[in-house]
């Protein structure tokens, strides 16, 4: 397969939360895992968050850090991120991030005391997915394009 990684098509993208936006590339259901982009138009804290699996990322646009660390991500730098590690992504500007995130696995949403309070995975992603697609007249069946 071969797609546009930023679509011409506004619809693709999926609301994850006011500002916040994902565009799957890959819905990985034979390893559990998946590649998206993920479209930021808002500064200040986006989540904290653990995963059991590595994650891999690439910037494509804007600038963010984690509380944790102290570098800062920036247009073309890749980042790994081991299995465990409990992190806070920060936005740093209300200018748009775009970021590339291979995530295996899941993604626990963690509160301050790191207790576990939300997640997601490949299956979660896919259903965001079809009720977006549905209700924006794409169809339920547009995700199928991306799923492996
Ligand atoms: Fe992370």
């Amino acid at each position: 397969m071969i797609i546009d990684a930023i679509p011409a098509d506004e619809r693709v993208w999926v609301p994850q939360a006011p500002n916040v936006w994902f565009r799957p590339l890959l819905l990985d259901t034979t390893g559990g895992g998946w590649f998206n982009l993920l479209r930021v138009r808002r500064s200040g804290v986006l989540s904290r968050h653990r995963h059991p699996g590595p994650v891999y990322g690439f910037v494509i646009k804007g600038h963010w850090h984690y509380l944790e660390h102290d570098f800062v991500a920036s247009p073309g730098k890749f980042l790994f991120e081991p299995p465990g590690e409990t992190h806070t992504l920060v936005v740093d500007s209300d200018d748009e991030m775009i970021t590339l995130f291979n995530v295996n696995g899941s993604m626990v949403y963690v509160d301050e005391d790191g207790k576990a309070i939300d997640f997601e995975d490949v299956f979660t992603k896919i259903q965001m997915c079809i009720g977006h697609y549905e209700s924006t007249g794409l169809g339920t069946k547009f995700v199928e394009q991306f799923i492996r």
